[in-house]
């Protein structure tokens, strides 16, 4: 697969995918950039069965599933109603709406529509899972649920998630955030957070020298303290005399956080804790690319055609394999 992305405005995307046949055409033309080969006698000539998006080799009459091995794999829905879902959740920076994207595009029902979407989540977080986060990193940790539930005795309705931004100098020395990661988890004790530090790349057991985190901004919440301890990183604490001045002690992760919060709240309501993952997932993924724009459409298709499909019920039984 090409690594280069093309940028296009929406009036590109717009004439490029104006038909069914156009989207069979690009996916194969990302899933064989060199061409299609067939897999069983290597010969390059092939038909093109449209009514089932299978190609069919001239030579030895092998059948090629054009959507095996993508999020597309044994779907119903046409493959143009697939490109302009992608393409919205792409692009807006809100998150779409489920059931208004199952009206705008005429998806079956809200279930398929809902099923589709968080395929599209799954492609994201498989594609940000190999990422590493460098240099220096500001993290906290957050309830996300219910509005008035607090801390403590009743919270149970409340999902703990760690953030993590990493930082940059811009060349005017200014910080600027770079990549985020949010996860869910059970609580916010040391062990959980080292989980989540070699989940960022950062190798404690190991201290191998690949690591490229260097050092960590947090308010000081003893478990980070502990979670590093003995580890080659540097801890800087922010003393918060008032939890109200978080958000300018520890800006960015403040920012991802409170960002996300009103995503979930807005556009989609509200969700269960079990499917908290992967919208956060989206929503990091989405940050994590925001400075390539006219690019993104062409990311996320080629992480959807790089992925895995996952079923229905796998996604409702088997959490852990979106959760990871
Ligand atoms: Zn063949």
């Amino acid at each position: 697969m090409s690594k280069r992305y093309r940028e296009r405005s929406l009036l590109e995307f717009q004439n490029e995918f104006s038909t069914e046949e156009a989207c069979a055409r690009h996916l194969q033309e990302i899933r064989w950039p060199d061409g299609f080969i067939c897999p069983r006698c290597g010969h390059v000539e092939a038909w093109f069965i449209r009514t089932r998006n299978i190609l069919d080799c001239k030579s030895c009459r092998a059948k090629t599933s054009l959507t095996a091995g993508t999020i597309f794999h044994k779907t119903r829905t046409p493959l143009l109603k697939w490109y302009w879902l992608i393409y919205h959740m792409a692009m807006d920076k809100v998150g779409v709406s489920i059931s208004e994207m199952q009206r705008v595009l005429e998806i079956r029902d809200y279930k398929t529509a809902w099923l589709m979407a968080h395929k599209v989540r799954k492609a994201m977080a498989d594609r940000d899972a190999g990422y590493s986060l460098a240099g220096l990193v500001e993290m906290d940790d957050s309830f996300f649920g219910p509005k008035g539930r607090t801390r403590g005795r009743g919270s149970e309705r409340k999902s703990t998630v760690l953030c993590a931004v990493s930082l940059y100098r811009n060349r005017h020395g200014e910080e600027k955030p770079g990549f985020a990661h949010m996860k869910v988890v059970d609580n916010a004790s040391a062990s959980v957070i080292q989980g989540f530090l070699e989940r960022l790349g950062y190798g404690l057991d190991t201290k191998e020298c690949k690591d490229l985190l260097k050092a960590i901004r947090t308010d000081g919440w003893r478990s980070y303290g502990k979670a590093i301890k003995g580890a080659n990183l540097s801890h800087y604490k922010v003393v918060l005399r008032d939890p109200k001045s978080a958000g300018k002690l520890l800006p960015w992760v403040h920012r991802v956080i409170s960002n996300a919060k009103a995503v979930i709240r807005g556009s989609h309501r509200g969700v269960s804790e079990k499917h908290l993952q992967s919208y956060l997932s989206e929503i990091c993924y989405r940050f994590n690319r925001r400075f390539w724009e006219r690019e993104l459409f062409d990311r996320l298709i080629k992480a959807c055609v790089a992925d895995e499909t996952i079923t229905y019920s796998q996604l409702v039984k088997n959490e852990n394999s979106i959760m990871n």
